[in-house]
């Protein structure tokens, strides 16, 4: 069958999305072109907040609705329609009032068993559910395809065991699990052999990685450079594959920003500059009310001790506005914690109520106008503090490797640098996808750098 998956929320999702497409590719099934030709689509969701799991249902509607010849027909030749990932679990079977005449749904760490589900509903099945439970080991999760892009996501750690106040994300996705380093490590090189350039390890809290259960056994060979946290060992492994030219991780939390994983950024070329780091709040009340246990200071002494180690390492971060009680002084201290912390970029989250988690029974009581007002606060702040970071970065050369032209301008490419910002340069002549040039920069935007390539 023709298919396509559409791929709603973070990484991890468009990681499990990609394994999916193997999978089926795998199963004698096509990637469809477009949603027109599409007999079977899957739509993975998000949950993380109400509007992105409306989305993915919206969406799962219209394509069910398509199915039946019925409103604006998207995908004519549609003949089974499947919803994945977060929304699934937390809706459970309730997911059928919404959607009734789904074909089939199936939670995370649960989606090797899509290319079966599809087998089935093209023999008559309907309305098939399947939820992992919370220490599932998931199937077809090394499954790549094999497209010609020279970046890859690897998940390294499933789940969620940190139970933030507002977080619905321990409940659908599960506890906890470091998949093996030799199973990583083997993952990588096989990429590495296909041509992939840059891999990004994804978990939730990434640097947890190997201490709920062991990621290195007793047979595995000891660290050459007397590693002993699981997490800088595994980027030791992984920076001696040939070919492989650079390693990337998200997202952190600011208790894994041990010794050793400063000294693995010094030991080790391939592993990237950056850290997306989020911090939440800027405010120790909210902080502790959010169960994040850290203090502003001790955030901000993990971002002085990557800085310390290189002025220009890339801190990006995460920023809930409107969280239950949030005062304007809160507020403030969280505005004044983003230009004590420098950071490359912020992303702001409204905050936004999800059922079962503890902040769910405190009453959001940030109207909505204010929450949008904080939100734009704090965006126009980090335009004016990206402008100035990325001044210091005019006349310096960035190592940047090439992903492909501009849609507008196909002699301008672009790229981006070890710290994730992306930079633009005119080619010079012929370029590979994946190739590593030097860019020196001229020009600096708040969110981009321009260059010239040496
Ligand atoms: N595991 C990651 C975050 C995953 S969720 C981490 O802790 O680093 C991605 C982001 O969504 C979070 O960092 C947070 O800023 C935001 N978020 C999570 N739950 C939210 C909620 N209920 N309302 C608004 N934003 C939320
Ligand atoms: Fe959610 Fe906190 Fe876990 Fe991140 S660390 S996924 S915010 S519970």
């Amino acid at each position: 069958m023709k298919f396509l998956v559409h791929t709603y929320g973070c990484q991890m999702n468009v990681r499990d999305s990609e394994a999916v497409e193997a999978l089926l590719v795998a199963a004698g099934h096509e990637k469809a072109a477009n949603e027109s030709e599409a007999e079977l689509v899957i739509v993975n969701s998000c949950t993380v907040r109400d509007m992105a799991e409306r989305k993915a249902v919206g969406k799962c509607g219209n394509l069910i609705a398509a199915k039946e010849g019925r409103g604006k027909t998207v995908a004519p030749h549609v003949k089974v329609v499947g919803l994945m990932g977060c929304a699934v679990k937390r809706m459970g079977a309730d997911v059928f009032k919404s959607l009734p005449k789904l074909d089939f749904a199936v939670g995370p760490r649960r989606f090797g068993v899509i290319p079966r589900l599809v087998e089935r509903c093209l023999a008559g099945e309907k309305r098939i559910l399947e939820l992992p439970d919370d220490d599932e080991v998931p199937t077809g999760m090394d499954a790549h395809g094999g497209g010609n892009s020279f970046q890859s996501y690897v998940t390294v750690l499933l789940g969620c065991d940190n139970r933030c106040s507002y977080c619905i994300v321990p409940d659908v996705r599960g506890h906890e699990y470091s998949r093996p380093a030799r199973e990583v490590v083997a993952e990588v090189r096989a990429l590495a052999a296909r041509g992939v350039k840059e891999v990004c390890l994804l978990g939730q809290s990434v640097l947890r990685y190997g201490v709920r259960n062991a990621a290195w056994g007793p047979d595995d060979p000891p660290s050459p450079g007397g590693y002993t946290e699981a997490f800088p060992r595994l980027l030791e492994a992984l920076n001696a594959i040939d070919g492989l030219a650079r390693i990337r991780f998200t997202s952190a939390h600011p208790k894994g920003c041990t010794d050793e994983l400063v000294r693995a950024y010094a030991d080790f070329p391939k592993v990237c500059r950056h850290l997306h780091l989020p911090v939440q709040s800027g405010s120790d009340r909210v902080l502790k009310e959010m169960g994040r246990r850290y203090t502003r200071a001790e955030y901000l002494a993990a971002v002085a001790k990557l800085r310390a180690f290189d002025p220009e390492f890339a801190v990006t971060t995460d920023v809930i506005v409107g969280y239950p009680g949030e005062t304007e002084e809160d507020f403030e201290a969280t505005r004044a914690l983003m230009e004590e912390a420098g950071f490359d970029n912020a992303f702001v989250f409204k905050y936004s109520p999800r059922p079962g988690t503890r902040s769910a029974a405190l009453v959001d009581d940030v109207p909505t106008e204010e929450k949008e007002r904080r939100d734009q606060v704090l965006l126009a702040d980090q335009q004016v503090r990206g402008q100035a970071r990325n001044d210091r970065l005019v006349g310096t050369v960035r190592e940047v490797l090439a992903e492909g032209p501009s849609l507008r301008n196909a002699a301008r490419w672009s790229g981006r640098d070890g710290g994730n910002r992306i930079v633009v340069f005119e080619s010079a002549g012929t370029l590979a996808i994946g190739q590593s040039v030097r860019v020196r920069i001229r020009e600096a935007h708040p969110q981009i750098l321009i260059g010239d390539i040496i």
